[in-house]
């Protein structure tokens, strides 16, 4: 369980992160969604202690970060993939982490067959491609088998194959009972992915709820019906309350009312239903919809102003 309270963070006039609280629950995977700049990896590193707070207060499993004497046993993090020696292999790298913290060499080998880099252990870092240095970053971060794992953007620079490796493991890791928080920008990856969401704008939280229930209410989603007589069921549907819209091809669009109540309204009635189903906005729409008030930078007219020599 990952709980912040009131987390504050200013660098000089820009407040980073502005009375954040949220908690992240063991046992389920949770994205932490918000605009570029929004405060997401400033808060990560309070997390794991790498910044301190100015106000507020952040503890994994009820305990500061920094307060861990053997913190990869308690916390598994991948921040920055890339941020490794180049000149060390990738057994090397490893090896070193586990000894500072107490880990067997056997975990070592462990690790690395679990993401997929065993042929590639001896290899320098320096050569790695993006995706190579991801895998090795996740096994960084398993390696004290920790209960609460932080990735930053996990699947940037995965193909296809490594992307659907990462999303089992993610859930598999949840499914043990850890705590998994991760940030992506790729809502499409996200809305598969994880079970809860957290959501920031400009350093304050905006939501915490589950995806299913960020999804459920959206304020353009609306089910779309047709049946053997549109008009009939179009008038007793608006009877109800409901609101509803000709689609070009004679189907209903129809919000205020729930698919069930559709289905029973027909049944009474005797038609028969031809279509019936949920149009729901997708988690990028939704994600837009409630963070439009809080992008700090909107795209502006691409148009020059006219120089004072111009005119
Ligand atoms: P995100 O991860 O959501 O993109 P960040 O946490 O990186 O957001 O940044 C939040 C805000 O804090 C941004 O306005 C950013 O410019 C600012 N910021 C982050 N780190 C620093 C720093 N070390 N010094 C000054 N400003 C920073």
């Amino acid at each position: 369980m990952i709980e912040a309270v009131g987390l504050v963070k200013r660098y000089g006039n820009v407040t980073a992160v502005d009375g954040l609280s949220f908690t992240v629950p063991p046992g389920s995977v949770t994205g932490f969604l918000g605009p570029n700049g929004s405060g997401k990896s400033t808060t990560m590193r309070m997390i794991l202690g790498l910044d301190a707070p100015d106000a507020g207060t952040v503890t994994v499993n009820a305990r500061p970060y920094a307060a861990y004497r053997r913190p990869l046993h308690e916390v598994g993090a991948l921040l920055d993939a890339k941020a490794v020696a180049p000149g060390r292999s990738a057994y090397h790298h490893l090896r070193w982490l586990a000894l500072s913290n107490g880990i067997p060499r056997s975990r070592v080998d462990e690790v690395l067959r679990q993401v997929g880099l065993a042929s590639a252990a001896r290899q320098q870092v320096g050569g790695f491609s993006l995706g190579m240095a991801q895998r090795l970053g996740i096994a960084a971060a398993l390696l004290g088998d920790p209960p609460v794992l932080i990735f930053d953007e996990p699947v940037n620079g995965l193909d296809p194959e490594g992307v659907a490796w990462i999303r089992g493991m993610l859930k598999s890791l949840a499914a043990q009972g850890r705590t998994v928080f991760l940030s992506s920008h790729l809502m499409s990856e996200m809305a598969v992915t994880a079970d809860r969401l957290v959501v920031i704008g400009r350093g304050r939280l905006i939501t915490q709820t589950s995806v299913a229930d960020f999804l459920a209410a959206g304020r353009d989603n609306n089910i779309r019906v047709r049946c053997t007589e549109n008009d009939s069921l179009a008038a007793m549907l608006v009877e109800r309350g409901a609101t509803v819209r000709r689609e070009p091809d004679g189907a209903l669009r129809v919000t205020d009312v729930t698919a069930d109540e559709i289905g029973e309204v027909a049944r009474v009635r005797g038609l028969g239903l031809l279509e019936l189903s949920l149009q729901q906005m997708s988690l990028e729409q939704r994600y837009m919809e409630l963070t439009r008030d809080t992008t700090d930078y909107h795209a502006t007219d691409p148009a020059p102003a006219p120089t004072p020599a111009a005119r």
